[in-house]
């Protein structure tokens, strides 16, 4: 009979074996009286087995990954499946493995565990892989090659080209590890399962899926191959819970996706941010959730992140990473974090980089966004509210109400903020809801814009004076609170009715959690409220000012 390249790679010894037969393989139905595997009859469900061939689990995973159920294997942890992958080719003091270096540190660990030689060859310098070499290095006892890919710890995915010269030339199964391809702007090689016979790729649940606890990993390859791996791996190396914890995760692919890219995103800013932080001398680029820099000092650098309680790898002493520390993505809060106590390595922020990108990057470090889209929709109302603390004075505002938006646009004017309001109002009825809801709106957006309010100024006044004074004092201090002292004799100016304008700044108060004191005198009526509108804007110039990177609350209590 002719063999197929897995027999023909395969250990005697598995060829021959006969594999464990367990009362669960032996009768497979749901419906019964199980008296055949000496469990307890009590503490349903855990008193059961789990299902050997975690039949479901490979069936959900079958149809996500577009192979068959008999393409795939399961292991408690990728690294099962690589002690399989041993067990069941290399002959211990025989045969060898091959791969590259530096790379994932179990190939090494596990060959050695089984006995079997484990030899390597330097990648290229800019971490492409050494085809020609490898294959020089590789005889008939080669029975496997590993290729992680992206590559831990260089970040990288080796090239497709590459990749297929050593899949057609290599003689022994090419075993691709994706432990972090969900990450990768390119596809995975289980699309290419049925063109190369010797290939296996392994992808884990433990990185891009969040679940490195549950112990889930897999390998794809041809049914032959699978089959073999099936007599070798223990019956039950699967548990329950981590079968049922991996379909419910299954499940809902829509939020690894997004989990994924913000992932990526985050990867994306932090690569730029650190390549402009004066310790950082080199960011290797990544298609994984980590990456590489190099920095002058890396034992120091490492102690120093460590007594600022970031734990990152230090992968210095690994070939070709002199100086390199592995960094893994973190979370929108922790990655800023990360960047801020770099900054303050004695060493800090290059002076000038000349790049474009350089100054929005220092800029973002330095001072993070300070916006906010405030959406409000009621019954009577409904209302977009666009801010940014930190812009130029553009207003664009549309109330329905000519004075209203005139005074509005005042607000932007003086107080330097970038405004716009968009109001569908029920003015058929009155100006009422309009005026108090758009008040509202405006005051939650700077109250979101403000954010952390870190190193704000906290308290602004002022007293502008025409033939009218207004004196506007205020207080981001999270309390709202108004105190108002201003008269109006007309009953109304332009389409306003006067006797909003007290509600007016009652509702901005509540909505921005700000106390104001307002007090205005004059003849002119319109001059008095446009005076009030202006001090307002003025004070909240003053208020909304900060401290570039500071990381002080302008209050005694820590809390504003
Ligand atoms: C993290 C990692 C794995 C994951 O192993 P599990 O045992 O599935 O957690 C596998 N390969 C590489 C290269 C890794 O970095």
């Amino acid at each position: 009979m002719k063999q197929n390249i897995a027999q023909k790679l395969a250990r005697p010894a598995i060829l021959k074996l006969k594999p464990y037969s367990s009362a669960r393989e032996e009768f497979t139905g749901n419906e019964g009286i199980f008296l055949d595997a000496n469990e307890s009859p009590f503490n349903k469900p855990w008193n059961r087995y789990p299902d050997p061939f975690q039949q479901r689990l490979r069936q959900r995973l079958a149809e996500i990954k577009g192979v068959e159920r008999e393409n795939i294997i399961l292991g408690n942890g990728s690294d099962e499946t690589i002690d399989m992958l041993f067990r069941t080719f290399c002959e211990p003091g025989k045969d060898k493995v091959l791969s590259v270096s530096p790379t994932y540190g179990m190939y090494k660990v596990s060959a050695g565990i089984n006995g079997v030689d484990y030899e390597t060859v330097l990648l290229n310098e800019d971490f492409s892989l050494p085809v020609e070499q490898l294959l020089e290095k590789s005889d008939k006892n080669t029975k496997l090659l590993f290729l992680c890919s992206p590559n831990n710890p260089t970040g990288n995915r080796f090239n497709d080209d590459d990749m297929r010269v050593l899949l057609e030339k290599f003689t022994g199964l090419v075993v691709v590890d994706e432990a972090y391809v969900d990450f990768s702007s390119a596809g995975s090689w289980v699309d290419a399962l049925k063109e190369y016979p010797n290939l296996v790729v392994l992808q884990t649940l433990s990185k891009a899926w969040g679940l490195a606890a549950i112990r889930l990993g897999m390998a794809f390859a041809s049914k032959e191959i699978i089959s073999l791996l099936m007599k070798v791996k223990p019956p039950y190396n699967v548990n329950t819970l981590t079968q049922e914890k991996a379909l419910e995760a299954l499940s809902d692919l829509v939020r690894v996706k997004k989990r994924v890219a913000l992932t990526i995103n985050e990867r994306d800013i932090m690569m730029k941010a650190l390549s402009v932080i004066s310790v950082v001398k080199k960011v290797y680029p990544s298609d994984a959730n980590f990456f590489l820099i190099r920095v002058d000092e890396p034992d120091v650098v490492y102690d120093y992140l460590l007594q600022r309680g970031i734990i990152v790898r230090n992968r210095s002493n690994e070939p070709l990473c002199r100086g390199c520390l592995r960094i893994s993505v973190g979370t929108p809060k922790q990655n800023p974090y990360l960047l801020k106590v770099l900054m303050a390595y004695p060493v800090g922020l290059q002076e000038s980089q000349g790049s474009e990108s350089w100054k929005s990057i220092s800029d973002w470090l330095v001072t993070p966004p300070r916006n906010a889209v405030r959406m409000r929709k009621t019954k009577e109302t409904e209302i977009t509210v666009d801010i940014d603390l930190d812009g130029n004075a553009k207003a664009n505002i549309n109330t329905g109400l000519g004075f209203f938006d005139h005074m509005l646009e005042q607000i932007a004017r003086h107080s330097g903020c970038d405004l716009s309001i968009q109001v569908k109002g029920d003015l058929h009825v009155d100006e009422h809801h309009t005026l108090e809801d758009t008040a509202i709106a405006l005051g939650e957006a700077f109250a979101e814009a403000l954010g952390n309010k870190l190193g704000i100024e906290r308290y602004g006044f002022a007293l502008p004076m025409d033939d009218c004074a207004a004196i506007v004092l205020l207080d981001f201090g999270g309390r709202p609170e108004l105190v108002w002292d201003a008269k109006f004799k007309r009953e109304k100016i332009g389409d306003l009715p006067t006797e909003m304008f007290q509600h007016i700044f009652k509702s901005f108060a509540i909505g921005a959690k700000c106390n104001l004191y307002i007090k205005a005198k004059g003849e002119n009526e319109h001059h008095k409220i446009e005076a009030i509108f202006k001090a307002l804007a003025r004070a909240i110039r003053m208020a909304i000012k900060r401290e570039p990177g500071a990381d002080f609350l302008p209050s005694t209590k820590g809390l504003l």
